[in-house]
């Protein structure tokens, strides 16, 4: 198997008296999007400071692109882009002079950094504004440009420290289309969030931290299906009774909690996909027609809480007290 593009061993990394990373241990899989998911203090910037040698940790291992961060430094720098929280654009100067301020100190001038410069402009939308000073982007277009400043050196890991905070939802969704694009050309992308909706979005692997660890890891799709109840709701063709409805579904394993508003049916199923065959059948076989049916599955959401016992938004109001 080829080795992983980021690899963290069991580090620990105090500040002072705050344990900031406790053992966190975590694998990046080559030319994927992984995502850090927690709260704000939940050691996700540590995490990323650590990956990127602007941090050294107490005790563990890091592995980047192959490479032991912590013998050598200096060449994870060349294989790495950052792409910060606080932006790294100068608002003063063009879009154009940042990214080709950016290649210099990178080592690159003349025809390459031209042509790169300029196929970046184009590829994030901001050749048209590539002559006007940062100050006068949008927020998303700051955004695309510190991006854009982290690619010029055609890193193989990209990291992103909460890409999205403080954008509007339209910028937001915006840029997690052009995220989702990097990743399509073979770059490995570490994100870190406390937007569920983002990792859930863009991540094939999340790992959820809280208090400096690795809480639980895994697609977002198998770290939702170990939850145990999806909800089920059927829409009626025809008028039927919760009694009546209850009475079908007693041969029907793990449906519970039913509920039927206007000509809705509302279950909670131990699994969806399983319950739903048995249960349009059932209705069939009693006379009750049936016009649609959705499944809901857990969210991330309800994956944070079962591991943490707290909600992220009440995590969040915890680590500001
Ligand atoms: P996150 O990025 O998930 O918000 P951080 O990695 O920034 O979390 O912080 C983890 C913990 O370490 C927090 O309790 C934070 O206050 C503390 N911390 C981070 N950096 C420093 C620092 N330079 N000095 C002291 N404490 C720090």
């Amino acid at each position: 198997m080829a080795e992983a593009a980021l690899a963290l061993h069991n580090i620990v990394k105090t500040y002072k008296t705050v344990r900031a990373l406790d053992g966190l241990s975590l694998s990046v899989e080559r030319g994927t999007i992984f995502a850090l998911l927690g709260p704000n203090g939940a050691g996700k910037s540590t995490t990323i400071k650590i990956l990127t040698t602007l941090a050294r940790p107490d005790s563990g291992e890091v592995r980047v692109a192959g490479l032991d961060a912590l013998k050598e430094p200096q060449r994870v720098r060349r294989v790495i882009g950052c792409v910060a929280q606080r932006s790294g654009v100068d608002v003063d100067s063009t879009g154009l002079e940042n990214l080709t301020l950016q290649g210099r100190l990178h080592g690159m001038g003349g025809a390459e950094l031209k042509s790169r410069v300029s196929s970046l402009l184009e590829r994030f939308g901001l050749a048209a504004a590539a002559a006007r000073i940062a100050r006068t982007y949008s927020g998303g277009m700051q955004r695309k440009l510190d991006i854009a400043m982290g690619l010029i050196h055609r890193p193989e890991i990209l990291f992103l420290d909460e890409p999205t905070t403080g954008l509007d939802p339209e910028a937001r969704s915006d840029l997690w289309d052009e995220i989702a694009r990097l990743s399509t050309k073979g770059l490995t992308i570490l994100l870190t969030t406390h937007y569920l909706e983002e990792a859930d979005r863009l991540a094939r692997q999340v790992a959820i931290v809280d208090r400096g660890r690795v809480v639980t890891e895994g697609t977002p799709e198998s770290l939702k299906a170990e939850l145990r109840g999806d909800s089920v709701q059927i829409d009626l063709a025809s008028a039927a009774t919760l009694a009546a409805i209850d009475r079908c579904f007693e041969a029907v394993p793990g449906v519970h909690d039913l509920q039927v508003t206007g000509s809705t049916l509302h279950a909670r199923t131990d699994h969806g996909a399983t319950a739903v065959p048995p249960m349009l059948l059932a209705l069939e076989a009693a006379g009750i027609r049936t016009s649609s049916v959705r499944i809901a599955r857990p969210s991330l959401d309800d994956v944070y809480l079962r591991y943490t016992g707290r909600t992220i938004q009440e995590a969040e109001r915890e680590g500001r007290q």
